[in-house]
């Protein structure tokens, strides 16, 4: 089963107003109204051929309503295709009481499955002490940690999503399934650092298109984690929808494994098993940690 371990999702009033104002600007707006909306999920998923996909807030500050909202509305998504959809709870840094009893509601009421961070764009450092009953939670259920990694947009500052910030956090919380989104882009190598170092950690592909030669970025970037740290069992596949598309990226990746690229940087050593467990055997087994720790 193919699953996308990184879809976002939203609705109008939901989304900070920098955002909807950076999409109008670049004429997508009206495009992602329905690209952001349950269907359009799924329909991208159709369009790939993939299963699942794990989806999450494209922002963390709705204009109106609580932040709470958005976990409502990623659920509201998940009960309208629960055969296609899993859902990850987001949190407020500013409010770590209130995220851990959002947390209980979402984890037990909602039926959220993980956690969302973007450090840049909620302006936190993730290894800030105070923050710790977030990973202490996520911890003791098994609910894995999706956190954002390396670069991201122009108006965020990117300090806070430094990949070795979150050494700390694996240190202190060795059960913890975290997950460095977009593997640390562009720092691949403290990605590798923190993957061979701590068995817990993981880290998925997307956005490592590059401007050029997006095929060969991700083979390099599939190379490091493989020879450095050993880690093809803990590599995600997620698109990072709906900046990029779903279908595109899957070609890409396969095309990284098996195309010429790969050759060229000795990529041969990723076996199709291994290719397989990185398109959805890998996510499969942290939601599966978190089933078995609920009793399921
Ligand atoms: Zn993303």
């Amino acid at each position: 089963m193919i699953i996308d371990a990184h879809m976002h999702v939203g609705h109008e009033n939901l989304i900070s107003e920098d955002m909807v104002s950076f999409l109008k600007g670049k004429g997508l707006w009206k495009e992602m109204h329905h690209r952001l909306s349950p269907e359009g999920v799924t329909e991208a998923l159709d369009e790939a051929g993939i299963e699942r996909g794990i989806i999450f807030p494209l922002t963390f500050s709705p204009p109106h309503g609580s932040w709470q909202a958005l976990n409502d509305m990623t659920a509201a998504y998940v009960r309208t295709y629960p055969d296609r959809l899993i859902g990850f709870a987001v949190v407020n840094p500013r409010e770590v009481a209130q995220s851990v009893a959002e947390l209980e509601r979402a984890v037990g009421e909602l039926g959220l499955r993980g956690i969302k961070l973007h450090p840049s764009m909620q302006e936190f450092y993730p290894n800030d002490e105070a923050f710790f009953p977030v990973y202490e939670f996520a911890q003791a259920r098994g609910i894995p940690v999706l956190c954002h990694t390396g670069a991201s947009a122009p108006s965020h500052p990117d300090k806070y999503s430094h990949p070795l910030l979150l050494d700390e956090v694996a240190v202190k919380f060795p059960e913890l399934r975290l997950i460095l989104a977009h593997a640390g882009r562009p720092m691949y190598a403290e990605a590798a650092l923190l993957l061979r170092k701590h068995p817990h950690v993981y880290a998925d592909l997307c956005a490592n298109v590059g401007r050029r030669d997006g095929e060969a970025l991700l083979a390099y970037v599939l190379l490091a984690l493989k020879v450095y740290a050993g880690a093809t069992s803990r590599l995600l596949f997620g698109s990072d929808y709906p900046i990029f598309w779903p279908a595109d990226f899957l070609a890409q990746v396969r095309a990284a494994v098996h195309g010429d690229w790969a050759r060229r940087l000795g990529l041969q050593a990723i076996s199709d098993d291994e290719l397989e467990m990185i398109l959805g055997g890998n996510i499969s087994s942290i939601l599966s940690t978190f089933d078995e720790n609920r009793g399921t």
